[in-house]
């Protein structure tokens, strides 16, 4: 039985009771006072005192336990036990619902958690970009565009240099605009020469940046000059 069903048989039991008061009331203005018949045996009444709603009112014990002090005092002793079991399952139900929530909760915390430290802990994603051929933006002057994408995620960004690139130490930065504003991510590496190519490897952590246009930018630590490259972050 579910919770309304508890509700609504205590309310049928409290309707029998005003209907047991109301019999006992009309019997003793009447004077008839004497219970009728034998005292019935206790299964009867604790059955009374549990399911009262589905014993007819007409029996005969109804009326005998109506007008009987002792089956009276004995039904009140057995409703009160019910109910209180009543109770005490309901308090269980409550109880047995609140673990399991709670339980669900912390398994979803451990979880998301977990997830987190696994995300957190995961190696960086490789990526590699070919500025080889790249045209770059130098500070304000226009050039060929150079399209990069790169994950939302820790990224162990391997870059090529565009030809006639100096070795040395660049600062690899990922910013909003090309003035270098709005700095993502930015990175030290130093350069070395690969077949005659310029590469370098940084780790850049762009799992805070929203996704659209920004710019990765190169800065020798020497010259000083950025070159901006537009850049895709999906
Ligand atoms: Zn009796």
């Amino acid at each position: 039985m579910n919770l309304l069903g508890r509700l609504r048989s205590s309310r049928a039991e409290d309707r029998f009771e005003a209907w047991l008061r109301r019999m006992h009331q009309e019997r003793v203005r009447s004077g008839q006072t004497e219970p009728i018949g034998p005292c019935p045996d206790d299964t009867f009444l604790r059955g009374l005192a549990r399911r009262s709603n589905t014993i007819p009112l007409s029996d005969l014990r109804i009326d005998h336990a109506a007008n009987c002090p002792e089956c009276m005092s004995r039904l009140l002793v057995l409703r009160e036990q019910h109910r209180s079991q009543n109770r005490k399952l309901v308090y269980a139900l409550v109880a047995a619902a609140c673990l399991i929530v709670a339980a669900g909760l912390f398994a979803w915390s451990g979880y998301s958690t977990h997830r987190q430290q696994l995300l957190a802990s995961a190696p960086p994603v490789p990526q590699t970009v070919d500025l080889w051929n790249a045209g770059t933006y130098r500070g304000e002057q226009p050039g060929e565009l150079q399209s990069v994408v790169l994950p939302a995620v820790r990224v162990q960004l391997t870059i090529t240099l565009p030809r006639f690139s100096a070795p040395g130490q660049y600062l690899v930065a990922v910013t909003r605009d090309q003035s270098g504003n709005g700095v993502i991510a930015e990175g030290l590496s130093p350069a070395t020469a690969v077949l005659g190519q310029e590469k370098l490897s940084v780790s850049l952590d762009l799992r805070n940046a929203k996704a659209g246009a920004y710019f990765l930018s190169t800065t020798h630590e020497q010259d000083q000059a950025a070159y901006y490259y537009p850049l895709q972050i999906k």
